[in-house]
């Protein structure tokens, strides 16, 4: 059994439309539940989905 790290690591997203950034899955971020596609990040500034979310 692998241990999961007790933390879990910030990474940040960001938006290619405006340059909007906050660190993934932050409450910044609106969440777009699409039928097929599953959840999409969506900017809170400009209202883009084209966001780089961080790994
Ligand atoms: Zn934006």
């Amino acid at each position: 059994m692998a241990n999961e790290p007790a933390h879990v690591k910030r990474t940040r997203s960001r938006c290619r439309n405006c340059g909007f950034e906050a660190p993934s899955g932050d409450d910044e971020w609106l969440r777009l539940e699409v039928p097929k596609l599953g959840r999409m990040t969506q900017c809170p500034k400009c209202e883009s989905t084209d966001v780089i979310t961080g790994r």
